[in-house]
């Protein structure tokens, strides 16, 4: 195969993201071998009933040693058992990669479980509020960032063979710091879901507003919330206790500038909102400016 970054890719995990990727590679890549590993019987077998893979294996193990790639697709706090159970069976040269949304901790479970080997963790900002292997699409990549978060000692050719991997699938790639990575990742998306999960347990919590009320009137911006907090229990429990320091950080500023708010309303200081809410703006039309989201109303989204 000419110029292709690696020529087997090994994924393990194969939800949203992990059937994605092997969409992708079927479809940009298509001489590149993939075998893929779920821990889910049903998904296993919905992952071969989708032809998601080449092969298919009913262990971690199989097929591992013909790959050159490996990539872990499975929540946050699964990586280190995961890479515990692979260790063994990795080819010597292999590069070892990841998707988690959080990258120190994934780190210090490569660092333990895989010392002797390539690792280099990623992190492609790009999902839905679906999981399981039916969600995945091949474009969920395109024009989408991938953050990569090698150390100083890791093999720079072997950075530049992921990056080209990641960019072949349709993504940006963008090197940075794992710590500022995680600092970055907790304002931008982790305490987003946290308020929507909040907002959304606040709502269904209410005694003077029924359920059915919430629901009938959701149009009102509880809608919009409605979507992020349907996002996977299990990835986003393993989120925040993987990057608990950044998001505890995140929230403590979270707080400060509710509590300025609360004040800017209890004293009626309607030119503080509004500087506040014009600012909030322009961050939306640079957002949209930079192609990552839909200026359409509605976000675009489909009403079918
Ligand atoms: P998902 O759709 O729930 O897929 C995860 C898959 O991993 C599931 O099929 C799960 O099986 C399987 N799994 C769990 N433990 C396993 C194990 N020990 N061995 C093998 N397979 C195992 O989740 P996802 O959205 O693809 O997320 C996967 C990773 O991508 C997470 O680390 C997440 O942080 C990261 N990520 C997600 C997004 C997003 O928006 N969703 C974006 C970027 C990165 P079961 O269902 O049986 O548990």
């Amino acid at each position: 195969m000419s110029g292709a970054p690696f020529q087997h890719v090994a994924i393990i995990g194969l939800g949203l993201i992990g059937s994605s990727i092997a969409r992708a590679v079927r479809e940009y890549i298509p001489d590149m071998r993939t075998s893929g590993f779920d821990a889910s019987e049903e998904t296993r077998a919905k992952a071969k009933a989708l032809k998601l893979c080449d092969h298919i294996g009913s262990n971690p193990a199989d097929g591992l040693d013909q790959a050159d790639l490996v990539i872990l697709c499975v929540p946050v706090g699964a990586m280190e058992q995961v890479l515990a159970d692979i260790a063994p069976h990795l080819a010597t040269d292999a590069v070892i990669s990841d998707v988690g949304s959080c990258k120190s901790s994934v780190i210090a479970a490569m660092r333990a479980k895989v010392p002797g080997h390539i690792f280099i963790p990623a992190h492609p900002v790009a999902g839905t509020e679906k999981s399981g292997p039916d969600a995945g699409f091949s474009s969920l990549f395109q024009g989408r960032w991938c953050i990569v978060t090698p150390d100083a000692n890791t093999d720079s050719a072997a950075v530049e063979r992921l990056s080209r991997f990641w960019q072949v699938l349709g993504a940006d790639v963008e090197t940075m710091d794992a710590a500022h990575h995680d600092m970055v990742l907790a304002v931008t998306s982790h305490l987003p879901h946290l308020i929507a999960y909040t907002i959304v347990g606040t709502a269904s919590d209410l005694e003077d507003v029924t359920q059915s009320e919430v629901i009938k009137y959701s149009a009102g911006g509880f809608r919009d919330f409605t979507r992020i907090a349907a996002s996977d229990p299990i990835m986003w429990r393993d989120v925040f206790l993987s990057n608990k320091e950044a998001v505890l950080e995140m929230l403590q500023r979270f707080s400060e500038d509710l509590s300025a708010l609360q004040r800017a309303i209890r004293w009626e200081k309607g030119d503080e909102l509004e500087e506040l809410f014009t600012r909030t703006r322009a961050i939306r039309r640079e957002i949209i400016e930079e192609g990552q989201d839909d200026a359409a109303p509605d976000f675009g989204r489909s009403h079918e």
